[in-house]
């Protein structure tokens, strides 16, 4: 197994601070193992848990994977100004709860969010001193074959979220980092050291 590639430069921050740290990539890269990975070595390590329309896949729990709720809910979340940054993505909506995270920052501890490239960019505008780090699958075949391999999405679901990824993929200039996906326990371990 290959390690994985740090690719890309970061403006290293000047002291080693909690902070609000983004992950993002295409679907399918690897975010979610990637994170589990590391949150079964490392449990302390905090995640934002977002609320979002989709419905759940087998083995998702409302509340720990993702906060489940209908249209009429997310509206309100919006309305109530509830949410950090939030997008549509193929065909669904998600966002992030703002005051977990607020609550965390302000408590001194690193934040880390998963979320997709227009909600990544809606956190730079907000909070410009978060971290963006793009996970980038090893190649585009690669991608496709994780996203159909995982077999939780029909094909015209695939189909959208490949049309996404193609957008994602060319965004990855605006990150920090970028993290090639080759070795979850590789990128696991960098993640890790990029949010303490
Ligand atoms: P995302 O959260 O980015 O949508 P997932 O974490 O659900 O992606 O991963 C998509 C699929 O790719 C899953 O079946 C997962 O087991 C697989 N996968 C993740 N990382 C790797 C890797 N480094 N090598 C091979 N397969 C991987
Ligand atoms: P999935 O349906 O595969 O769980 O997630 C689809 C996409 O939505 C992924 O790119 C994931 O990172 C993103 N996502 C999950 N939660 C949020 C969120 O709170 N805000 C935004 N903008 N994207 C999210």
């Amino acid at each position: 197994m290959s390690t994985a590639v740090s690719r890309g430069t970061s403006p290293v921050p000047p002291a080693r601070q909690p902070r609000l740290t983004v992950l993002s990539g295409p679907s399918g890269v690897g975010k979610s193992t990637v994170v589990a990975h590391m949150r079964k070595a490392h449990p302390e390590v905090w995640l934002s848990v977002s609320a979002t329309t989709r419905k759940p896949r087998p083995g998702e729990r409302d509340g720990v994977h993702y906060f489940f709720v209908d249209d009429e809910e997310f509206d309100k979340l919006i309305a109530n100004g509830e949410l950090l940054e939030w997008a549509e993505f193929a065909g669904n909506r998600y966002g992030t709860p703002r005051q977990a995270v607020l609550d965390r920052l302000e408590a001194g501890e690193p934040v880390l969010l998963e979320i997709d490239l227009q909600g990544a960019r809606q956190v730079r505008t907000s909070m410009p001193d978060a971290q963006l780090v793009f996970l980038a699958p090893p190649s585009w075949d690669e991608l496709v074959r994780r996203l159909t391999g995982r077999g939780t999405e029909s094909p015209e679901v695939i189909e959208r979220r490949l049309a996404a990824a193609k957008i994602e993929l060319a965004a990855e200039t605006e990150f920090d980092v970028t993290l090639v996906n080759t070795s979850v326990e590789d990128v696991a371990r960098e993640l890790l050291a990029l949010l303490r």
